[in-house]
């Protein structure tokens, strides 16, 4: 296994997978879906489009990785409206996320990596944008659908689940190394 993988099993996530990076697609149809005010961050921070920088450079910079790993954080809901455990595994897959970015810095290794989170940068309880710089530009990070990337697209290519069934959710994220 490789190490960027080990330091990923070490946070604890529920699901993992690895393609070639040379396959990841970043798709207009997304940023199409982000300017649509879908998750109604977009042109609200930093870390989402148009702020987050252009859909080919993202293609570009994905492709020059060898490797993808998706992790992800799956819970059960008690029913279709458990909005309460929906939360709980958004800020779950965002703490091993942070985690994880955490521990390939200290091995040395966030120079030959790129992470890209599930949902908008929350580091801060009110983004700056647009009037002031980012408070943590090293620290933020940009969403795979932000890159372009259609999740479940992903998933598949991995050899992993998007949808875990009836009354569960999931949430991705992966490492370019
Ligand atoms: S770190 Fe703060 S200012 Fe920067 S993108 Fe995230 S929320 Fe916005």
């Amino acid at each position: 296994m490789n190490v960027i993988e080990e330091l990923a099993q070490a946070q604890g996530f529920d699901f993992m997978g690895t393609c070639s990076a040379k396959e990841l697609v970043a798709r207009p149809e997304v940023r199409s879906m982000c300017a649509a005010g879908k998750c109604q961050v977009y042109g609200r921070s930093w870390a989402c489009p148009p702020a987050c920088g252009e859909l080919e450079d993202f293609q570009k910079q994905m492709n020059a990785f060898d490797r993808c790993l998706v992790v992800q954080t799956v819970a059960q809901m008690e029913d279709d409206f458990d909005v309460e455990a929906m939360e709980e595994a958004g800020e779950l897959q965002k703490r091993r996320v942070l985690d994880l970015v955490e521990a390939i810095d200290e091995a040395g290794l966030s120079a030959e990596t790129m992470t890209l989170s599930a949902g908008t940068c929350t580091l801060c309880a009110e983004c700056t944008y647009p009037d002031e710089a980012c408070r943590f530009p090293g620290k933020r990070l940009v969403s795979m659908e932000a890159a372009g990337l259609v999740v479940s697209e992903v998933c598949t290519q991995v050899g992993i689940p998007y949808n875990h069934g009836p009354q569960t959710i999931a949430y991705s994220g992966c490492v370019l190394y």
